[in-house]
């Protein structure tokens, strides 16, 4: 490769961006007819239903969407699954979508073979039905009948998209481990307001007792994240109620939930 003087990479790197393609403009057409299935979308005021638009136009020209066994997906599938998935980037905007290119759907839950090995070197192996999955640095991975399914009732507190895409933006920092990256004051306080939640939440799960938001989210931290962001687009006032703090810094960084 011919070595540059330092002070040309800059250059060359803006030249290559101009090079490439840009993103197209969505049909008008398929782009009402996603946001008319779009519960969270239609509720959008119009300036951030634009900026939703110029997200979900470049999700489509940087990634492959490929539906498995059997799924068949059209344009307008693609343009509601684009949609979907820059919900959570509309604050953050498209340096929310760096690291990887493939979004996988399959038409149900799908199964993923597990494995760990105990504090006493025993293999334990599981089977796990999954509704979505978020790779660290590889695809990300959806049921097509869940996202339905999350479309037919948008105010039961789940969006697996949303949920997924948590992961990405999550892990952009390169720690999975449920703060996404943020200017240092905020990520202190973040940290410190999240972990306490969580705590109160895994006290709460381990007593037995009922909770406000899903119980997955104890897993970890991470997850209790990526689930209070689905309680934050699909129903907001209850996660106000239950974890004010959390509510507060996800109004924040993914901007006023959708009135629905
Ligand atoms: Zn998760």
């Amino acid at each position: 490769m011919a070595q540059f003087p330092a002070g040309h990479v800059p250059l060359i790197a803006t030249l290559l961006r101009w090079l490439r393609p840009r993103p197209g403009s969505l049909d008008d057409t398929l782009w009402h007819a996603a946001c008319a299935r779009l519960p969270w979308v239609a509720a959008l005021e119009p300036e951030r239903r634009e900026r939703l638009r110029a997200l979900a136009a470049r999700f489509l020209h940087e990634k492959t969407i490929t539906p498995l066994a059997g799924l068949q997906l059209d344009d307008g599938e693609r343009v509601l699954l684009a949609a979907l998935c820059c919900l959570p980037l509309l604050e953050f905007g498209p340096a929310g979508l760096r690291g990887w290119s493939q979004l996988l759907v399959y038409p149900d839950a799908f199964r993923v073979r597990r494995s760990h090995v105990d504090a006493a070197g025993v293999l334990h192996e599981w089977d796990d039905d999954l509704a979505g999955e978020a790779w660290d640095h590889g695809p990300l991975i959806l049921s097509w009948a869940d996202v339905r399914a999350d479309l037919e009732d948008p105010a039961a507190g789940y969006c697996v998209a949303v949920h997924e895409m948590a992961h990405k933006l999550d892990v952009l920092d390169g720690e999975l481990d449920g703060t996404p990256p943020l200017p240092a004051r905020w990520h202190r306080e973040w940290a410190r307001d999240f972990q306490c939640a969580y705590e109160a939440f895994c006290a709460q799960v381990d007593a037995g007792r009922e909770t406000a938001i899903d119980p997955y989210a104890a897993e970890a931290p991470e997850e209790f994240f990526a689930v209070a962001t689905e309680y934050h687009f699909s129903a907001p006032s209850l996660l106000a109620e239950a974890m004010p703090e959390v509510a507060a810094h996800l109004a924040r960084f993914y901007g006023p939930p959708p009135a629905l």
